[in-house]
């Protein structure tokens, strides 16, 4: 009877750990770890992780605005009538925002292009929301764009790709001060370099 459940089962554990390696960070030996654990634990617990999961699946979606993530339509910073919408913060992730508003010195509003172009990876402009982003500047109530890619090739790529794009409007356009070191992402620098670059930020 034992081995009858555990010859069934192989498929179904092999498969959730299969999803769980594919969480950044997580290897095949912490996936089976963490299988392991949520199956020799609470059954309730369990469920109410999925039931989680799945809630925030179906709820939370892209702002129609910024794209950052949010429940509503708009994310609680566009819906904020106190942020200045003249001026627009370009980054890569809703990660990458979040980093930016813990560090609280920017009042702005974001424009979230969910990822940089990688030609190589096949991560052309359609697959960001550079038109939308264009589209917003072309409304003419923003002043200025501050590009805040991560100082990576492929992020320095994408705010120049961004410039070019918007140079017919005539808004003006910044890059982060090098503050942040380069190569590596927004998410590793602490609150006071952010806020240092927004502040240093340069003509691009
Ligand atoms: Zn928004």
């Amino acid at each position: 009877m034992e081995d009858a459940t555990l010859g069934e089962s192989p498929g179904a554990l092999a498969q959730l750990t299969q999803e769980f390696t594919k969480l950044p960070g997580i290897g095949p030996k912490s996936a089976e770890r963490i299988v392991h654990f949520l199956l020799g634990g609470d059954r309730a617990d369990a469920l109410s992780l999925a039931e989680a999961l799945r809630t925030v699946v179906d709820q939370v979606r892209r702002c129609k605005q910024c794209f950052n993530l949010t429940e509503g339509e708009l994310c609680s910073i566009c819906a904020n009538p106190k942020r200045d919408p003249t001026t627009i913060c370009v980054v890569e992730t809703p990660r990458d925002l979040a980093v930016l508003e813990r560090a609280g010195s920017f009042r702005g509003l974001y424009h979230v292009l969910h990822g940089r172009l990688a030609p190589l990876d096949g991560v052309g402009p359609d697959q960001l929301t550079l038109d939308a982003l264009l589209r917003r500047v072309q409304k003419g109530e923003v002043k200025e764009v501050i590009l805040a890619t991560s100082p990576t090739l492929e992020g320095d790529g994408t705010a120049l790709y961004a410039s070019q794009m918007l140079a017919a409007t005539k808004v003006s356009i910044t890059r982060l001060a090098r503050g942040i070191a380069s190569g590596s992402s927004l998410d590793l620098a602490n609150s006071q370099m952010l806020a240092d670059a927004l502040d240093g930020r340069r003509a691009f």
